[in-house]
């Protein structure tokens, strides 16, 4: 037997937008290693809060935008470090306009 809520109309306007808690498990984890890759790659304006990170996610891969979490993650991680990042060797180097940094 169904549950009362699982009958009738309010299923079907229920499951059309995922509730708020599920849409913030897609999102990006804010990190100020994410927050710096998007900015230096142009994805949000300089100095912005961590909020746009998310909203420029969203924006980039709708279905899932913590998908580009982990890569982002690795870039500052391992190349756009805060202080002389490394550009050259840097695997999104040929689409980067390196924002804010001195290359
Ligand atoms: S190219 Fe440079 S500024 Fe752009 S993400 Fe890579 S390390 Fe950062």
């Amino acid at each position: 037997m169904l549950h009362p809520q699982c009958r009738g109309p309010g299923l079907t306007r229920a499951s059309t937008r995922p509730p708020q808690e599920a849409r913030r498990q897609l999102d990006p984890k804010l990190d100020v290693h994410v927050r710096r890759v998007f900015q230096r790659a142009g994805l949000i304006e300089p100095g912005s809060s961590m909020n746009a990170v998310i909203e420029a996610a969203r924006d980039l891969a709708p279905d899932f935008p913590g998908s580009l979490d982990a890569p982002a993650w690795e870039i500052g991680r391992n190349w756009c470090r805060p202080s002389r990042p490394h550009c050259d060797e840097c695997p999104v180097s040929a689409v980067c306009p390196r924002v804010g940094t001195r290359q």
